[in-house]
């Protein structure tokens, strides 16, 4: 599919203001890429903004996808993170359905995959990521699947049905989600994660035994030290095989074993390029007319001392405005805190700051019983990461701690005695 906007309709002003001689492009037209336009504008860019899509859609909301959209309560003009009338207005025009094959640095030019070339004057990489393939024997049959996109989706759709057996391989949090979402569409889900215990990477073993409660009280089986080695069927698959030697039926497998940073556009065109695109504080590569943001950029976390790369909208977004605002001469600094969050079944997951390293985790409730707790992580008596479930609250109060390095009785925190309102108070 192939859109162009040319911007003809209300916003007088800025449509007659554009300078067309002047153009951004952005290549990547999703969270990062919406965003980064439209700051674009509101930043004082007056030339063209030309945002290229290799998916066929405006900007959309990713998160839904293993939520409300793989249950089909949510159609793709529910997904759509703003109107087209709303890019219209301001002028942003999009290419979508096309690839940028090709980057070149001193001609100031990109190339679509069909030949056409484009000449910019500022270039934005949101290129984001693409899902790790598992590449076994049979991983090619009919019914072997990922989720990232929709044309995803719309493809697990052809295998659900009730009773049909599902398995997901891997443990994290695309995966919870998916099989939270095909249990309540009454499949039988069983979930297959190589390590020991599932969101291994990411939380405290107290965090993963409570996901695994509520995934086994809703019927979800969950085995875990399971090596999966490959996948049997005539055209579509009937069966996944492990290494033990077992043999388990499914009608669908959807995989989610991580996600790879697109970056390979960037390190073709001589940009640095460490575990994702290297940005500066300002959102900057090493090319100074070359902005990045979102899934695809590998950053310094101040907050953190470290070197990262995250996959969150919040990430994606705020990058965005900080890129535009560089891209417009405007040097903001990007120190956001991470935030994210995950549905499951009933279960409101809200996670801030960055969990990795912890040596202590103060629990506040008890993730053995029920359905609500939190989980605060330290590091040398600092706290640096919340896992809130069902506990808004409790995720507000562990952001402002974070981000402003509060000192907190971890005590107080503990004890389900203390109103969050007096912990609140006296911080
Ligand atoms: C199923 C699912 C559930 C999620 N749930 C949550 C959640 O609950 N909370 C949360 O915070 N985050 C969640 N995420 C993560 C979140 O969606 C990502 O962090 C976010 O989409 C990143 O945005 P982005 O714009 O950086 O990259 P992407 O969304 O990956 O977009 C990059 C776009 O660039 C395009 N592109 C790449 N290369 C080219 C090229 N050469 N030419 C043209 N176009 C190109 C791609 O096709 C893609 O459309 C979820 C992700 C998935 C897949």
């Amino acid at each position: 599919m192939h859109f162009i906007f040319s911007g003809s309709v209300n916003s007088k002003e800025v449509l007659n203001h554009i300078m067309t001689d002047t153009c951004c492009i952005i290549i990547g037209a999703s969270h990062a890429g919406g965003q980064l336009a439209v700051s674009l504008r509101q930043s004082g860019w007056e030339g063209r903004i030309l945002a290229i899509g290799s998916e066929p859609y405006l900007p959309y909301n990713r998160p839904p996808l293993s939520k409300t959209f793989l249950s089909g309560e949510k159609h793709i003009e529910d997904l759509l993170i703003r109107p087209e009338d709303q890019y219209e207005k301001v002028g942003i025009e999009f290419l979508l359905g096309q690839e940028v094959s090709e980057i070149n640095r001193k001609a100031k030019k990109v190339t679509l995959t069909h030949g056409e070339v484009i000449a910019y004057d500022k270039l934005a990489l949101t290129t984001g990521a693409s899902v790790r393939k598992l590449n076994l024997p049979g991983s090619d049959l009919r019914g072997v699947l990922y989720l990232r996109d929709i044309s995803d989706v719309e493809q697990i759709q052809q295998f659900i049905g009730a009773r049909k057996k599902a398995v997901i391989i891997g443990g994290g949090y695309i995966g919870l989600e998916t099989a939270a979402m095909l249990k309540k569409l009454d499949l039988d889900v069983t979930i297959f994660e190589a390590s020991d215990r599932i969101l291994n990477r990411v939380t405290a073993p107290d965090v993963s035994a409570f996901f695994t409660r509520v995934h086994s009280e809703e019927g979800v089986t969950i085995k875990t030290g399971v090596n999966v080695t490959g996948f049997g069927g005539e055209d579509r698959v009937s069966e996944v095989q492990c290494a033990d030697g077992t043999v388990f039926p499914a009608d669908l497998v959807v995989i989610g074993i991580g996600v790879i940073p697109n970056t390979a556009l960037a390190e073709a065109a001589g940009l640095e390029v460490r575990n994702g695109i290297n940005v500066n504080e300002h959102c900057l590569t090493n090319d100074e007319d070359i902005a990045a943001a979102g899934d695809c950029t590998n950053f310094y976390q101040p907050h953190y001392e470290r070197e990262i790369r995250l996959e969150s909208v919040q990430n994606a977004m705020d990058q965005a405005k900080v890129a535009a605002a560089a891209l417009c001469g405007n040097l903001n600094q990007y120190n956001a805190l991470p935030w994210f969050w995950s549905d499951q079944f009933d279960l409101k997951l809200q996670i801030a700051g960055l969990s990795e390293y912890f040596d202590e985790v103060v629990l506040r409730g008890n993730p053995a019983e029920g359905r609500k707790f939190s989980a605060f992580y330290f590091r040398d008596g600092r706290m640096i990461a919340v896992d809130a479930v069902n506990s808004p609250q409790e995720f507000m109060l562990g952001k402002q701690i974070i981000s402003k390095q509060l000192e907190v009785d971890r005590n107080r925190l503990s004890d389900p005695a203390v109103a969050m309102k007096e912990l609140m108070v006296s911080l």
